[in-house]
């Protein structure tokens, strides 16, 4: 018998429900009670410290080094009365996950022992962290890295019960200063977008000073009992199952989605919000998905710096959370083939510090115009730069999902709803707006703006960035994905997209046109200029891509192709021009990342060899031999053929399909071989990707078939359907 399944399977079955700590009062009690926040900085920091501190947290200019002992020691005395005993900076490398480096505050002198954190131990430490991705960064120069504290990021406390941990988040860079993490250039594009737009909101409203991106990440997981998850090595050292017959029932039901939550769910659900509400992540949203197992969570928007690094948070709050509840969270972007996959859709907009919305409709016709305008800009952006957004979210595991027929498909389009379609093609033939600039408003019908967009409930699910009232919404974002790489392209795009719009709009304004119809004009040459890559239908069928290949836009199907985007001399130009990122930086970036795609299906293709060797091999064998044994008996019998053919058929069967899968291991060996002779990680990938990655599909299409006729006694891993319907 397969012992490990039987075992995970009879835990799983005598799971009970754990029991969890409800914390005393309303959430708004304990609220950020673990966040070095504008309140526990005025409690803790002399007056003129917390003053400084702020504004340069609301500028996000760099932090007067003068003030940093005095926040140092604030921050110290905080989080002692926390209960921490150790301090790190945590940072975003780019592996994806985040990075930390613990150091206890005790100093000794005197040989007495004290607890001390100095200003220079705040801002910036040598945490060393050769081994971290750098694409060749730091091969050639210093081997070492920095990390240095973004204070626009608050503080906070990391629960331990051996003792908590004070956790301040950082940038990550060499010794050169070269970005060897996902924040530093989010941060630069951060900064970049603020100037840009804030110069084109000139035309509009002198008042407002500052402009940042919002983003609201919506996540969505899968649950899985720890006892089954144990059992699968896949599951364990890949994130996603490698084989797998699809069960008799999946979601084609649809009877999870936004169906109750099952009970140890909820538990853990409310477990784990407790958790992050202290940490002041402000998740509010929690649902079944499409899949049987599958979840979402959502918080409300904030700052996109601070979002991204509370759904790092959050992701990792949730994984040791569910170790109380007996469950593993799965966050790769398709762990089961066959259903739905998990994205982290990224809605995103632009705010003022007057406190508006820019891609919100106003109550004037004038907000509306600069809606109209900010709004167009990020269409021009989007088709100008679709190939290295696409980029932007290109991963090994993505690939699963993109294109598959539940997710966006790798092609980048821009869905608006069918008004505001109409509302543009309007403006862009509207010849005699030009010369009646008076009314151009009504003409435009700008004074009906927000009446048509509250109507408008258009939504299309299957859009990759879809508008949805007054937001983008980036739904190609992959569920493993750290963010700050996708919204740090968006801003920058946006923003130098912004900047020609000023460009143009001025170029206009000296010819002596009037402001109103200089922006009306140049938006009307964007709209014709971009409107290809709007679309409102249905983007899984296989007409759109056909249409969107008519149409000239890119339909990027693999990573290793995807990636080079990033070192276009139209992508290396954007950098320079916004400064997110140095020409070096950039490829030291496609480098890391065709690393880290060789890594992950170098790593994929391994464990399915195993797998396949040491556990699907013997135990069909296994039952193949149960299977002669019986014809033989049959035989001896001395029964008539006929009556044991159907033995003999599944005997040949057997040994048909095991053949088959000795070779193609062999083979997939021997493809792996020769990439990693490659000269070079474009031509690995390359290869990975298309010599050793089917490998993986047509070896699974064979152990799937084992799976089905080999005894269910006999089979070693837990089936789809233990997984997928165990709560
Ligand atoms: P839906 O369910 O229609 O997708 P929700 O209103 O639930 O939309 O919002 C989804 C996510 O979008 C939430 O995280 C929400 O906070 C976020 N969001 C709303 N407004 C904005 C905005 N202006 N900028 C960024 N994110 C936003
Ligand atoms: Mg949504």
């Amino acid at each position: 018998m397969a012992k490990l399944r039987f075992s995970a399977l009879a835990k799983r079955s005598q799971r009970e429900r754990v029991k969890i700590k409800r914390f005393n009062g309303k959430v708004s009690d304990y609220f950020g009670s673990n966040v070095f926040g504008p309140q526990a900085m005025m409690e803790y920091l002399p007056g003129d410290v917390y003053k400084k501190l702020l504004r340069s947290i609301e500028t996000g200019d760099k932090l007067d080094i003068s003030i940093a002992d005095a926040v140092a020691s604030g921050m110290r005395s905080w989080a002692l009365s926390k209960g921490a005993t150790h301090y790190t900076h945590w940072f975003q490398p780019l592996t994806g996950s985040t990075a930390e480096k613990h150091d206890a505050f005790f100093e000794i002198e005197d040989d007495k022992v004290i607890e001390k954190f100095k200003g220079s131990a705040l801002v910036q430490q040598e945490p060393d962290a050769s081994s971290f991705p750098s694409g060749g960064i730091r091969n050639t120069f210093e081997a070492r890295g920095y990390t240095a504290w973004d204070p626009t990021s608050p503080a906070f406390i990391m629960e331990a019960q051996g003792g908590s941990t004070l956790c301040i988040p950082t940038i990550f860079v060499s010794y050169t200063g070269e970005a060897l993490d996902h924040k530093t250039p989010l941060l630069k594009s951060i900064a970049a977008l603020d100037k840009a737009a804030v110069a084109v909101c000139e035309y509009f409203d002198k008042d407002v000073q500052r402009v940042h991106a919002t983003l609201g990440a919506e996540q969505e997981y899968f649950l899985v009992d720890e006892a089954l998850y144990y059992a699968r090595p896949d599951l364990v050292m890949c994130g996603r199952t490698l084989s797998g017959a699809t069960p008799p029932k999946g979601q084609q039901l649809e009877d999870h989605y936004f169906g109750s939550i099952p009970t140890r769910v909820q538990d853990y659900i409310a477990d784990f919000e407790q958790e992050v509400w202290k940490l002041g992540i402000p998740i509010r949203t929690r649902h079944n998905e499409v899949a049987p197992s599958q979840f979402e969570c959502a918080p409300t928007f904030t700052e996109v710096n601070k979002a991204v690094d509370q759904n790092l948070l959050l992701m990792d709050v949730m994984q040791k959370v569910a170790e109380r509840h007996n469950y593993k969270v799965l966050f790769h972007e398709k762990p089961f083939a066959g259903i739905n996959g998990s994205g982290k859709h990224n809605n995103w907009s632009m705010g003022t510090d007057t406190g508006k919305n820019l891609l919100a409709p106003g109550k004037r016709p004038k907000d509306n115009l600069q809606f109209l305008t900010f709004f167009i800009n990020t269409i021009k952006a989007v088709h100008d730069y679709a190939d290295l957004l696409r980029a932007s979210i290109a991963s090994a595991a993505n690939d699963h999902r993109l294109g598959a027929n539940e997710a966006p498909p790798a092609i980048i389009s821009v869905f608006i709803g069918t008004q505001l379609t109409e509302m543009l093609e309007a403006l862009e033939k509207n010849t005699d707006v030009i010369e009646k600039g008076d009314n151009m408003y009504l003409k435009l019908g700008l004074n009906k703006l927000p009446e048509i967009l509250l109507d408008n409930t258009d939504r299309n699910r299957t859009s990759p960035f879809a508008f949805t009232g007054n937001k983008f919404e980036f739904r190609a974002v992959g569920s493993s994905a750290n963010s700050a790489a996708p919204m740090a392209i968006l801003n920058a795009i946006v923003a130098k997209q912004l900047r020609e719009f000023k460009r143009d709009v001025d170029a206009q304004l000296s010819k002596n046109a009037k402001k109103e119809v200089a922006i009306v004009n140049v938006l009307r040459g964007y709209i014709s200029a971009c409107k290809s890559i709007l679309f409102e239908g249905n983007g899984y069928g296989d007409e759109w891509v056909e249409e969107a290949a008519r149409r000239g836009l890119s339909n990027i199907k693999t990573t290793p192709e995807s990636l080079h985007a990033f070192v276009a001399p139209k992508a290396i130009a954007l950098f320079e021009e916004t400064g997110i990122l140095s020409k070096r930086e950039a490829e030291a970036r496609l480098e890391v990342s065709l690393e880290q795609y060789v890594k992950k299906v170098q790593i994929e293709s391994r464990v399915l060899g195993d797998l396949i060797l040491n556990q699907v091999v013997p135990a069909a064998t296994e039952y193949q031999n149960t299977l002669i044994k019986n014809a033989k008996g049959q035989a001896d019998l001395g029964l008539p053929k006929e009556a044991y053919q159907s033995v003999l058929d599944d005997i040949v069967e057997i040994s048909q399909r095991l053949t088959k899968l000795r070779q193609l291991v062999e083979a997939m060996i021997e493809e792996r071989k020769t990439c990693n002779n490659m000269p070079n990680a474009d031509e690995m990938a390359e290869g990975y990707c298309h010599k050793v990655r089917p490998y993986l599909d047509q070896i699974r299409y064979e152990a799937d078939k084992l799976e089905l006729v080999v005894e269910n006694e006999l089979w070693p891993l837990p089936k789809y359907y233990e997984l997928l319907f165990s709560h």
